[in-house]
Order: C-alpha cells, then sequence, then structure tokens
C-alpha cells in the first residue's frame, strides 16, 4: 500500500463518526420521509445512472483492465433501473400500515402493524459489482426511507470514486454517503453503531463483520458467497445445459457470487457436457486477449489464487479441458480463460474453496439421489440450479433442498428479478433484499394497538374473580379445548 492510501485512509477514518453522527440527526428531524420525498430520491439515482452510463462502464472497466460495456449493463445498470422502477410502482402499497387481527384479550382494540425507516444504514460493498452490489441494497434502503452511508471496495478504486461523484452530485452528504478506503477503514465502519448494516462480501469477513456488528446490536444482512451446484437431470438435453451454463458461467469470467461453482452431471454425459460446454464458450468468445467482451480477473492477486487453484488440482490428478485457442499468450494480461476441472478429489481446492473464477469442476454422478446428498452434505449454498423439464422433480427438488435461492433450467436469472427476495441461508448469509422482502428487511415492523374511548379491561382488572374475569375464563375454557392429533 503506497502513501496516498495511508493519507485517504486517515482522512476516511476521521470522517466516519462525524458522517454517522451527521446522517442520525438529519434523520431525526424527519424520521417518517413521505412517499414523494422517497420517489425524489429514487429518481435521482435513476436520472444520476442515466447521466452517468458511459462513465460508469469506463471504470469498471478500468477497475478490471477489461470488462464488456454490455455486462455493465445487463448486470448493474439495467436491474438498477428495474429495481428503481419496480418501489416507484409499489412503494404506496408497501408504506401503508397494515390492520391485522386484534384478539379477544384486547377487545375492544385495533391492531396494526407500521413500517418505520430505521435510520442509518451501513452498506459494505465487495469489488465484483461495484455499483450494482452498492446500490442495489441502497434502492431498498431510500425506499424504505432510511438515510446510507455506503463502504466501497478497495479492490475497484476507479468505480469508487465515480460512486461518490454519482452519489454527491445529487444527495447531500447526509441523507447518502459514500466512503472509501482499505480494510482498516472498513474495520472501523462496521464497527459504527448504524441502525442496519449491510455487508455483501466472502463468508470469513461475514463473521467478522457480524461480530463487531454484534457490540451494538445492529442487525445484519449478510450477502456471502459459497459453492452454488448445478445439477443436470439424466433426462435434460446435454447441450442445453452446456449452452445454459457456459451462459452463466461466463459472466463476468465467474466473478459472481452465485455463478455456478460446481456441475454435477450424470457420468456417462460428463465427456459430451464438457466438449459441448468448451465449444458454446468458444462461440461467445472465439478470442480472449483483445476481445472486449470477455472480462478480466479483477486483480493479480485474484489471479495467482485462482492459477494456484489448478495447479493443485493438476498435481492431484485432475485433467483440465481449456476453452480458448492456446496460441493466445495471455502471460501479461489479466484474462483466464474458461477452463473445466474432470476427475477431481474432495482434497483439491477446486472443491474446498469458492472458485469465484472462470474455473468449473465436473463431477460425475451415479443417482440424481446421489447428487442430492452431495449437495445436503455440504454448506447451503447462496444458490441451486436445477437443470429438468420435469416439473413434478423440479418441484421435489426445491421442497428437499436448502440455498439462498433456485434457478430452474437457468443460472443467475433470479438476482435481477425484483419481485423476489435475494439472500443467503446459514454460511451464505442472511436477511433478504429486493421485492417487498428487501423494503421490510430495511424497515422497523412495529406493533401498535389502539383503544378507544371504552375499556373492558378495567372490568376485567383486580380484583380478580370478579364477574368480568369469570366470564372471560369461561369463554375460553369453550374456546380452547383439546385438539385431537391425527
Ligand atoms: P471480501 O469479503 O474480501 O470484502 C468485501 C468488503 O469487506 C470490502 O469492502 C472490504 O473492504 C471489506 N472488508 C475486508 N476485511 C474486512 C474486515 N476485517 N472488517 C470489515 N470489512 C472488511 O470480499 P470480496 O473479495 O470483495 O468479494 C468476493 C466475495 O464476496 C465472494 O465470497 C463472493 O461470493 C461474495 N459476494 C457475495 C454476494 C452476494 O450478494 N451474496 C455478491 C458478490 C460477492
Amino acid at each position: 500500500m503506497n502513501m496516498n492510501h495511508h493519507s485517504d485512509d486517515a482522512s476516511q477514518l476521521t470522517r466516519l463518526e462525524p458522517l454517522l453522527k451527521a446522517q442520525k440527526n438529519a434523520f431525526a428531524s424527519t424520521p417518517m420521509p413521505e412517499l414523494n420525498e422517497r420517489l425524489r430520491r429514487l429518481n435521482l439515482l435513476h436520472n444520476a445512472l442515466l447521466a452517468y452510463r458511459e462513465q460508469i462502464y469506463t471504470a469498471i472497466d478500468a477497475d478490471f483492465s477489461g470488462r464488456s460495456s454490455a455486462e455493465t449493463e445487463m448486470a448493474e445498470i439495467l436491474p438498477l433501473l428495474e429495481g428503481i422502477a419496480y418501489y416507484r410502482k409499489r412503494l404506496k402499497k408497501f408504506m401503508k400500515p397494515q390492520r391485522r387481527h386484534a384478539s379477544l384479550t384486547i377487545a375492544p382494540g385495533k391492531a396494526e402493524v407500521h413500517y418505520q425507516p430505521l435510520g442509518v444504514v451501513g452498506i459494505v460493498t465487495p469489488w465484483n459489482f461495484p455499483f450494482f452490489l452498492a446500490l442495489s441494497p441502497l434502492i431498498g434502503a431510500l425506499a424504505a426511507g432510511n438515510r446510507a452511508m455506503i463502504k466501497t471496495s478497495e479492490f475497484a478504486p476507479a468505480s469508487g470514486e465515480l460512486l461518490r461523484t454519482i452519489l454527491a452530485s445529487v444527495f447531500q452528504e447526509d441523507e447518502v454517503a459514500v466512503v472509501t478506503g482499505g480494510v482498516e477503514v472498513a474495520t472501523e465502519f462496521t464497527r459504527l453503531p448504524f441502525d442496519h448494516l449491510v455487508f455483501t462480501g466472502s463468508t470469513p469477513v461475514g463473521k467478522i463483520v457480524m461480530r463487531a456488528a454484534a457490540e451494538n446490536l445492529t442487525p445484519v444482512t449478510l450477502e456471502l458467497g459459497g459453492k452454488s451446484p448445478a445439477i443436470i437431470h439424466d433426462e435434460f438435453p446435454i447441450g442445453e445445459a452446456a449452452r445454459r451454463l457456459a451462459f452463466g458461467k461466463c459472466m463476468n469470467a465467474g466473478q459472481i457470487c452465485v455463478s455456478p461453482d460446481y456441475v454435477l452431471c450424470p457420468r456417462n454425459k460428463v465427456h459430451e457436457f464438457s466438449s459441448l460446454f468448451i465449444d458454446a464458450v468458444e462461440q461467445a468468445y472465439p478470442t480472449l486477449k483483445e476481445n472486449p467482451d470477455y472480462t478480466a480477473i479483477i486483480s493479480e492477486r485474484q489471479k495467482n489464487r485462482l492459477e494456484r487453484y489448478l495447479n493443485d488440482a493438476r498435481a492431484q490428478g485432475a485433467q483440465l479441458m481449456t476453452a480458448g485457442s492456446s496460441n493466445e499468450n495471455l502471460r501479461n494480461t489479466r484474462k483466464m480463460p474458461m477452463t473445466l476441472v474432470l476427475d477431481t478429489t474432495e482434497e483439491m481446492l477446486v472443491m474446498q474453496e469458492e472458485i469465484f473464477g472462470p474455473i468449473l469442476p465436473v463431477i460425475p454422478y451415479d443417482s440424481i439421489e446421489e447428487a442430492l446428498d452431495y449437495v445436503a452434505a455440504r454448506e447451503r449454498p447462496l444458490a441451486l440450479y436445477y437443470f429438468d423439464w420435469n416439473q413434478k422433480r423440479a418441484d421435489h427438488i426445491l421442497k428437499t433442498t436448502h440455498s439462498g435461492g433456485v434457478c430452474i433450467n437457468d443460472s443467475l436469472s433470479h438476482v435481477p428479478a425484483d419481485d423476489i427476495p435475494f439472500g443467503g441461508i446459514g454460511p451464505s448469509g442472511m436477511g433478504h433484499y429486493h421485492g417487498e422482502e428487501g423494503f421490510r428487511n430495511f424497515s422497523k415492523a412495529k406493533g401498535v394497538i389502539r383503544k378507544g374511548r371504552i375499556n373492558t379491561a378495567a372490568l376485567v382488572a383486580p380484583p380478580w374473580g370478579n364477574l368480568m374475569y369469570r366470564g372471560l375464563m369461561w369463554f375460553m375454557e369453550k374456546k380452547y379445548r383439546p385438539v385431537k392429533i391425527k
């Protein structure tokens, strides 16, 4: 780390507490922003995304040393615009207090739930989708009436700077603020007493963040990683599976939290799958080095990590199948070809660590039960992909497996789907954003009882044993008889 980073970190560190204080004060003065104010904030963000579109492509391209504007459009800008449009349309309904059932013990009275903004939401982001993963939680937080502080990733500095410029162009710092800097800043950031903290990143760091938040009893939404399996049923056309998986796996060169991490393939189809998968990749990306469509690896460190996985697999006897021509010398670039790993063992790093890059192990199975047992024996993944035209069998998979989300006959597409929640389970995370669940996640569901002028409670009150109390007990005894257990 050079001196500039140090001085930037130092200045960011001193900003943290005053920023949070300013945001908390501003929130306290307008604790329940009206619908129009929330729509205004979302619309400002919408306009800023349109105004800065080209600059966003360029900043991400610079951070990755090569990422296609089409991927940025498909995976960052469009889903953000759609996410804003989603809340714009439904916010009024989500904000409405709900009437709930008022039980006899509170009668006469009304029961309601009010969805109240929490206050200031902290958002910690990774480098792989530096705009989408910062702004998608922000959209939910703003829709629910909160203010927010965003900590960008030190590994996507151009994007972090641009994000700061964009948000500063439309928001006051006490509404939305951006903090840049390295691990030291991130550590202090997560120690701040936010009203809610969203962390997107790796599972090990997620544990550290949750520990820090526990000190303040700050509720967390953890969007973590893990190994998301793709299971291909024996009856599913193998070429179709190969093409669909190749599309998802190649996006961002596999640097996606929900990227298919390994494939469970019927044993007799492993060979066919592998060659069709490689064909599909080569068709989409005939060359790599000068091809702007194929994303590079974010850093030398990440590239070394992925190469270590491949060397380790090779040394332990795996077969590697690499897409693209071996004539292309990628040595001095950060591009890395898509590689299938066959004949894996559990000891290999590719089967122990989340891959997060263009490497895909293909694991043979003999029966679908065996494939499902394999998944069940491992940590609950962020996503599960199942390829099968048979809806009954697919429904069975939905009922018997646990994962953050599922795509049947596809991969990745549950992330940009606005009307369903997104989030992990267990080691792949907790809490949700997107959709109605996202709005609720960033709101306090406050239970409210309203009583009127008539107060029957006074009639039941002590001295106990009075007539009203005995009447109530008589009624309740009739209501609550033992039930028959079938
Ligand atoms: P990371 O965990 O290394 O870093 C994420 C963020 O945490 C960064 O902003 C970093 O500054 C901060 N950080 C690092 N150390 C910290 C500490 N000790 N205390 C507090 N904050 C700290 O993750 P990454 O390499 O940026 O991203 C890759 C990981 O993120 C993968 O595991 C991937 O699966 C996961 N991910 C998950 C989702 C999701 O939505 N579930 C999305 C994208 C990425």
